[in-house]
């Protein structure tokens, strides 16, 4: 946009596969530095619920474990970011996905005079993901997040945020599914560790410690990408 001075907002990424904790500690950083999530496995299981076209075309694929084109994602992505609560800042969690996404990501922000403030790689151990994921649930009511053997709510069924009793788990979350998404992060995702690194935009974390110490130092790389 040419050459004018911008107050533009933040843009934080998440990368790392299925089972990281990229949804929980997005959610840590929406709350601490009011930025919004933005989901893409989200707004597709949205769109899935609400029988939308997008959302048929990308059921089959998501109960597979396999990655919803490139075209169904950028799209669902764009509107969503052209909301006028993404005007605050956001934190990308499950996009990009792909070298094309991430090049429509790029041009997108190109548009409105925004850019990359950080990508933040949460490393872990690929075996430890199946048990990850596979314990976990969510408060259907808020979304909060939690799991049999790592997070439990203080009292048993109850969201510690909301109070709701309603908890779900997702249809995917089943090992062998689990596996077919881990199989396409390694293809298809890992790749853009290497993309936003050549960039300059990249900090990798290990994401195998407690959930609190994670958000400490996510939080800490969050201040000093937005203040720059
Ligand atoms: P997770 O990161 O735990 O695998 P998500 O909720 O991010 O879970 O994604 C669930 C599913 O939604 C993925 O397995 C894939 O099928 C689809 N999906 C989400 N984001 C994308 C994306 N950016 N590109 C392609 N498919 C996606």
């Amino acid at each position: 946009m040419d050459g004018q001075t911008m107050t533009a907002a933040p843009v934080l990424i998440l990368l790392g596969p299925p089972g990281a904790g990229k949804g929980t500690q997005a959610r840590m950083l929406e709350e601490k530095f009011g930025l919004v999530q933005l989901s893409t496995g989200d707004l597709l299981r949205a769109a899935v619920a609400q029988g939308t076209d997008a959302g048929k075309r990308a059921k089959s694929v998501m109960d597979a474990g396999g990655l919803v084109s490139d075209d169904i994602v950028i799209a669902i992505l764009r509107d969503r970011l052209g909301e006028p609560d993404c005007a605050q800042g956001v934190i990308l969690d499950g996009f990009p996905r792909t070298t094309v996404q991430a090049q429509a990501l790029d041009q997108l922000l190109a548009e409105t005079g925004q850019r990359i403030d950080a990508a933040i790689s949460l490393e872990v151990d690929d075996t430890a993901m199946v048990t990850r994921i596979s314990g976990r649930y969510t408060c259907a009511a808020c979304g909060e997040g939690y799991h049999d053997a790592f997070k439990q709510p203080g009292q048993a069924g109850t969201c510690d945020r909301c109070g709701s009793t309603d908890m779900t788990r997702r249809a995917d979350d089943k090992a062998e599914t689990v596996a077919s998404r881990l199989e396409a992060y390694h293809a298809q995702t890992a790749q853009l560790i290497g993309f936003y690194d050549e960039k300059g935009a990249l900090t990798r974390i290990d994401a195998m410690g407690e959930i609190r110490d994670i958000a400490t130092e996510m939080g800490a790389i969050v201040k000093t990408a937005t203040a720059r």
